[in-house]
């Protein structure tokens, strides 16, 4: 086995051991990069000189028996993190040339545990897409078939995961930016409790429903990197001062006597036959582990895709107010005055979709129409999250399937936006309710496509979500594919 294929745990016992180094990781890893980015392309920049020098440092930490189960491990982030003096685009062109003066927590978070960073991945522009496709710097492809799309938006991510292109990554989850391309990679995503990691540093989408989340080949891997990114931030008005608990101790622990909620409304036309019967099986391995299925309502989950089609783009319109040309990045040359100079700028700056987001969100915030829309919107979302609180009542854990397809081909979604809108109708709800989710991998299509199983819990209860998680991956046994690239 190459070393790029192992997982967090595995290459930080043998580094312990004294096995292998750092750099040995980093060159397997930067190997595997050459070898197969060319097809995937998960990365918009690469960060292989630093990556190197880091690879050194950690190497030291080892060697003194200091640094946690993180030092030396090459890890990758979605381009929409501020990396000081790295080129952070959020995949658009209007910050094509953006380098940040300062580096957001999570990722400080991780230089000080040891992480080395193999660069920045490839997703939608400001995160509004579900398959990597509307990036301003070309789509990425799904390594099971480099034919159809990684998910999004943080496709890259998802993609450099499954490629062995790094270790482990990390992306933001809004709508299911996380949950779903884990989903369609085949590997583990988690979308924390909002409010669990700080989003300092984080390039805003919609901010009441973006969360930072970490991409990782297991459950175990996840509550490693879940360790050491989770937590209070005083420079973060959002994140929440509520301790940590360690996300590893969760591990291993039985679910006997849990009940599973299984949500009516989340069996719907529409859905692939193979991904229901997926879900139907991974319904019977917890089931197998000794939890009790039941059947939970979550009434208001039709209002989920417009409500959040509502918020989300009247969010973005108002953040993206920033991007004019005049602190960032693109500016288009040549204009009379400050006004066409705007106009000019944020039109060649932004693509289609980003523009379809910014003419919604400002229609929907406008006067006359707020109360219509947003206010209604908001409202409506009360009564999604209220649906969670009683459903949770009766349950541990809530199962879903995470997305109702497998991966689609290139170009298949990108002239209906409101069928790649429904990508997300099972994951939408949970930013909608603030609730933490994650995506597990529960098996294949005939064909050979990853299919995720999605696990709910209430605010906070990332540990349960873990132990449910772990327990489903040690009795389902899903075989260890890899995609042959
Ligand atoms: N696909 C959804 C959207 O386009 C969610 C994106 C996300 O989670 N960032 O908005």
């Amino acid at each position: 086995m190459e070393l790029y294929e192992l997982t967090i745990h595995e290459l930080s016992d043998r580094l312990r051991a004294g096995e292998i180094t750092s750099a040995e990781i980093v060159s397997s890893v930067f190997g595997r990069i050459d070898a197969v980015e060319k097809d995937v392309r998960a990365y918009i920049t690469l960060m292989r000189e630093t990556a190197l020098a880091e690879a050194a440092e950690a190497g030291e930490k080892i060697r003194k028996g200091e640094g946690g189960p993180l030092a030396g491990i090459p890890v990758a982030l979605k381009d929409i993190f501020c990396t000081k003096g790295v080129r952070t685009t959020c995949g658009s062109r209007i910050l094509e040339n953006f380098i940040p003066p300062y580096d957001a927590t999570v990722v400080e978070k991780l230089r000080s545990a040891g992480a080395v960073f193999t660069g920045k991945t490839n997703m939608d522009e400001f995160a509004m897409g579900s398959s990597t496709e509307n990036s301003f710097f070309g789509a990425t492809r799904n390594p099971w078939d480099i034919e159809r799309i990684p998910g999004g938006s943080s496709g890259g991510s998802a993609a450099a995961v499954t490629a062995g292109e790094c270790i482990a990554a990390f992306g933001s989850d809004t709508g299911g930016s996380i949950r779903q391309p884990a989903s369609l990679c085949g590997v583990v995503g988690m979308k924390p409790t909002y409010g669990r990691v700080s989003r300092y540093g984080l390039i805003a989408f919609a901010s009441s429903l973006d969360q930072i989340g970490p991409f990782t080949k297991d459950v175990e891997d996840c509550a490693i990197v879940m360790n050491v990114i989770a937590g209070y931030d005083p420079r973060e008005s959002t994140s929440v001062p509520q301790e940590v608990p360690d996300y590893r101790s969760f591990l291993g622990r039985d679910i006997k006597g849990w009940r599973v909620g299984i949500p009516k409304e989340y069996f719907i036309d529409g859905i692939d036959p193979e991904v229901e019967a997926a879900i139907r099986k991974a319904i019977r391995v917890v089931e197998g582990a000794g939890a009790k299925s039941v059947e939970i309502s979550l009434p208001h989950t039709d209002y989920c895709v417009a409500v959040y089609y509502i918020v989300a783009p009247a969010e973005a319109s108002s953040n993206l107010a920033r991007y004019d040309g005049v602190k960032y990045g693109f500016r288009a040359g040549e204009a009379r005055d400050l006004l066409e100079m705007y106009k000019k700028t944020r039109s060649a700056g932004f693509g289609a979709e980003v523009k379809r987001r910014i003419m919604i969100g400002t229609y929907a915030l406008s006067s006359g129409y707020y109360d219509a829309y947003y206010r209604k919107a908001s409202q409506v979302r009360g009564l999604i999250k209220r649906d969670f609180d009683e459903a949770f009542k009766n349950c541990d854990v809530i199962l879903t399937p995470t997305s109702p397809t497998p991966a689609f081909r290139l170009g298949e979604r990108t002239d209906d936006p409101l069928q790649m809108y429904l990508s997300d109708i099972f994951t939408i709800s949970a930013n909608l309710a603030g609730i933490p989710g994650i995506s597990v991998p529960c098996g294949y299509t005939t064909g050979g496509l990853p299919i995720g199983v999605q696990f709910l819990a209430g605010h906070f209860q990332e540990g349960r979500l873990l132990q449910a998680a772990s327990a489903y991956e040690k009795h389902a046994r899903i075989d260890k594919r890899r995609p042959s690239l």
